[in-house]
């Protein structure tokens, strides 16, 4: 197979589907050239085979006569030439990949001019001036993009040149004027390259498709790259074609139009005009552009063409469309066209008016697919506006999308003082902790300069629905302020933070809040409807209100309860560690006792918030440093305003069960081996609400899951304590009450072991959070601040582990221990409720694996909802 095909190529397959051969543009150009014969100047694609082979092992054999063959059939439909003294072909030369990749690749307009041929264009087109300001265009361009010229040059000259006019814009430069401009670039290229201006056009073509392949390789198309997780080695294709001019007269112009309203998905035809203008012009925004209405006045005939040809794409293309269009002396032409971008509420709209449309019957399982997780994610959360331009502070992770503006503090306490003051407050901490919860609660957002994706400030913060950044590594706090390189920002100074993309803005940026439309709840029911009974989605909760809200998204149950999170609150934390501290039996007691009280008043609003649905209780799981108080402040005290006794004795038995690996060290079913009676308590204060839920006609149903288990041996006499404390809480209606017990599968053993694990457990519940710091030996901390970065920069990692599942080795362990656990169990219950839960590739492979469920935070339950439905059409694809 060759390198290059004709816009009118007989392809085997629609053009269309040909985008990993010819890239998005090549094939839609195709498409439109030999499927619908609109009227698209001609011209030919270069394959993306010829990039990745050009990158890998240089300039391919053969492709110089391919692309000369294809020059001069072009030469030969539109009847003109490259380079010609009196009527010359002028051509584009545009990156074009699989992924549209916005302004990431180079493109090259106008090539063709040389000295002569301008001569040329001046003479076909009785417009010197404009055959002169195309040539200084296309020397700039190319002197840039294909010879690295630096653009500055190019603009201090059109600035002298305007100077020397004394005019202010461009197109008032005089053609004297315009004529010394363009030796003088021509000038600047020799001095700044080494190399004269080429004047041979096929050499400035063979240099144009040069760079534009190289263009892949660069550092803004690799970051991008990255961030869409785009793979690295599929190549651009580069399209040649043949130019138009909306910048000939006024019976010329050129614009970009949508087939429907791409804010409102409105089926209006929307988009933008320039008369008498070029491409660039419209980008740039130097000159105003009009509504595309106004084709209806100024041309009626091309203005009905160009809607008649919306609507031909629409249906061809069964989605809404982008189109770019040129209007050259009164005759239309279509340049582009790729499915277009459109916001959350626009998708749901198309969507389900496409399913109407009567041409275009769209499925409503097609109409499920068009939707995708960023389209949920903007309507669930507030988003900055997309045209404000502003300078990034710094960039962390995007660890809880949304968009949070306030004034920056540094403690709970203070955000909770500007609160109650009437302030909008972002809580800035190196990490947070749970005694940092009170602060989470009332904040805007949260900005942590430490920490990961699964850190504490992030999974409560994706809990909550709160806007977070974590892990700006460049943040530096120094008490009352932080700094980031030069700038400094005080207490009380404005931030803004995007959690979905981890930006941070000095200042306040305008975010819009939207109500979710009702499409929402009309696409999710379709979603609903195809995921039937196939796989659940719960919800990670662990309050009644966050039960409720979760319910309100659609969560089917709870996956994980977090009991050590119902202990973060001020009233609460002292008991907990009373309970971990206590010296004696007798102070153990007491604080188990004050424990129960509150554990039972949280289960019994819980139950009731989700009556009818399971609610999966984790027995307490507190890696001890999360509840300790901190040793170093402390210590600080103790130098400065001293110690009281009660915090005498808190620095004296916080040192005692100080630990260097907390993570690894007393925290899940470990701590219920040496605190006898602390899972018995939580049992019984879970049964006794459940046994009040009952006698109030309640329809309660409980999991209870101990966390961190690694043998058969450790969970069957954890589950010995759980049973006789179910006994011992509620004999009388024992048999009335739900109740399941099993294990989270959180450490590689756990995994390998699942077989013995699965004779002692009703259910499984993959902790993929720890699952994944374990299996890596990366701690979920710590990595993602200085490690993560450097091995997703140098392809050491596909994606940060703790985001996606890694399906190779992390995965692996989870479709083991489903398989051995099953050997053991058939009846065993399997489900997810690490943060994995909530992302939807992760879903893919926990759909594939065969889980009864997945659980994640309430926020995500209708991307899981949504995803969840996309897994399972994709797989009924694959086997129909
Ligand atoms: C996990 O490890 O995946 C999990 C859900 O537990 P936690 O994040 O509370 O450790
Ligand atoms: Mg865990």
């Amino acid at each position: 197979m060759g390198y290059v095909f004709a816009f009118d190529h007989k392809h085997k397959k629609p053009p269309m589907s040909l985008k990993d051969l010819l890239g998005g543009k090549g094939a839609n150009l195709a498409e439109m050239t030999s499927v619908l014969a609109l009227p698209v100047p001609p011209g030919f694609t270069i394959s993306t085979k010829a990039c990745q082979d050009y990158l890998s092992s240089g300039w391919p054999e053969g492709l110089t006569g391919e692309i000369s063959r294809h020059c001069a059939l072009l030469e030969k439909t539109i009847g003109k030439r490259l380079g010609d003294l009196a009527e010359p072909l002028l051509v584009s030369v545009r990156s074009g990949a699989k992924y549209s990749m916005p302004g990431m690749m180079d493109s090259v307009l106008n090539l063709g001019l040389n000295d002569k041929s301008v001569e040329g264009l001046a003479s076909q087109t009785d417009d010197e001036r404009f055959a002169l300001d195309t040539y200084r265009r296309f020397i700039a361009m190319y002197g840039r993009i294909v010879m690295g010229v630096d653009a500055s040059h190019f603009e201090r000259l059109l600035d002298i040149a305007k100077d020397w006019d004394g005019v202010s814009n461009d197109a008032e430069i005089s053609v004297d004027t315009l004529r010394r401009l363009v030796r003088r670039s021509k000038e600047v290229v020799e001095s700044a390259s080494g190399l004269p201006f080429p004047q041979d056009p096929t050499e400035q073509l063979r240099g144009a498709v040069e760079a534009v392949f190289h263009s892949w390789d660069s550092p803004r198309a690799l970051v991008y790259r990255n961030r869409e997780g785009i793979d690295h080695n599929l190549g651009t294709a580069v399209n040649v074609q043949a130019m138009v001019f909306g910048n000939r007269d006024e019976q010329s112009g050129t614009g970009v139009g949508f087939t429907r309203n791409p804010s409102t998905g409105e089926a209006v035809a929307y988009g933008d005009v320039l008369i008498n203008a070029q491409g660039e012009d419209v980008v740039s925004g130097i000159r105003n552009t009009e509504p595309i209405a106004v084709l209806s006045e100024k041309f009626p005939l091309v203005h009905k063409e160009l809607i008649k040809t919306f609507r031909r794409l629409e249906c061809h293309y069964r989605d809404m469309c982008d189109v770019e269009f040129t209007i050259e002396q009164g005759k239309l032409w279509i340049l582009q066209t790729r499915a277009g971008k459109r916001t959350g509420l626009a998708a749901l709209r198309i969507a389900i008016d496409l399913t109407r449309d009567r041409a275009i019957k769209l499925t409503r399982s097609e109409a499920v697919q068009r939707i995708t997780p960023e389209h949920l994610d903007a309507l669930l959360h507030p988003q900055f506006g997309s045209d404000e331009s502003r300078t990034v502070l710094t960039t962390g992770l995007g660890a809880s999308p949304g968009a949070a503006v306030g004034q920056v503090y540094f403690s709970a306490e203070a955000v909770e003082d500007a609160v109650t003051r009437g302030e909008r407050a972002i809580l800035v901490r190196n990490e947070t902790s749970p005694e940092d919860i009170h602060g989470m609660a009332v904040a805007e957002g949260v900005l942590t300069a430490r920490g990961g994706l699964v850190s504490h400030a992030a999974v409560v913060a994706r809990g909550w629905g709160k806007p977070a950044v974590c892990g700006a590594e460049a943040l530096l706090i120094t008490g009352s302020s932080f700094s980031v390189g030069d700038v400094v920002v005080s207490e009380g100074e404005v931030i803004s933070l995007d959690g979905t993309t981890g930006e941070v803005f000095f200042g306040a940026r305008s975010f819009i809040v939207q109500e979710a439309p009702p499409e929402l709840a009309t696409i999710l029911s379709w979603a609903d409807k195809i995921r039937g009974k196939r796989v659940q989605i719960r919800a990670n909760a662990d309050t009644a209100a966050d039960a409720l809200r979760a319910r309100g998204f659609g969560a089917e149950g709870i996956g994980l309860c977090r009991t050590e999170h119902m202990f973060l609150g001020e009233d609460r934390l002292p008991i907990v560690r009373a309970m971990i501290l206590a010296e004696t039996a007798h102070e153990e007691t007491q604080a188990l006792e004050a424990l129960y009280d509150a554990q039972k008043a949280d289960f019994l609003e819980i139950l009731e918030a989700m009556n009818g649905l399971p609610v999966n209780v984790r027995l307490l799981d507190p890696p001890l440093h999360e509840f300790l108080p901190d040793i170093e402040e402390l210590i600080v005290k103790e130098a400065t305003v001293g110690l009281s006794r009660d915090e005498v004795n808190l620095l004296r038995a916080a040192r005692a069960w100080h630990e260097v690996n907390p993570m690894l060290g007393t925290r899940g079913v470990r701590l219920g081996v040496i605190k006898p009676g602390l899972y018995a308590m939580q049992v019984r204060a879970l049964v006794a609400a459940a046994r009040e839920r009952l006698m109030a006609k309640g329809k309660p149903i409980i999991e209870i899951m101990i966390p961190l288990t690694v043998s058969r041996e450790e969970l069957a006499l954890a589950r010995g304590w759980v049973e006789e404390a179910i006994v011992e809480a509620a004999t009388d209606v024992a048999s009335r009450l739900v109740i399941s017990i099993g294990t989270m599968i959180e450490t590689p053993r756990a995994a390998l072991m699942a077989d013995e694990l699965g004779e002692v457990a009703d259910f499984f519940s993959f902790g993929t959070n720890d699952l994944t710091q374990m299996t890596f030996g990366f701690s979920r901390d710590d990595i993602e601040g200085r490690i993560m970065g450097p091995y997703l920069g140098m392809a050491l990692l596909d994606d940060n582990p703790f985001e996606t599942i890694d399906v190779q080795g992390v995965g692996e362990l989870v479709r083991l221990a489903c398989d051995r656990g099953r050997s053991s169990n058939p009846d065993l219950k399997l489900g997810i409720c690490g943060e994995h839960g909530g992302d939807p590739t992760s879903i893919g492979f926990f759909v594939g694996a065969g889980l009864d469920y997945v659980s994640c935070s309430p926020f995500r339950v209708p991307i899981a909802r949504l995803s969840v439905a996309q897994c399972l059409i994709a797989e009924d694809n694959l086997i129909s």
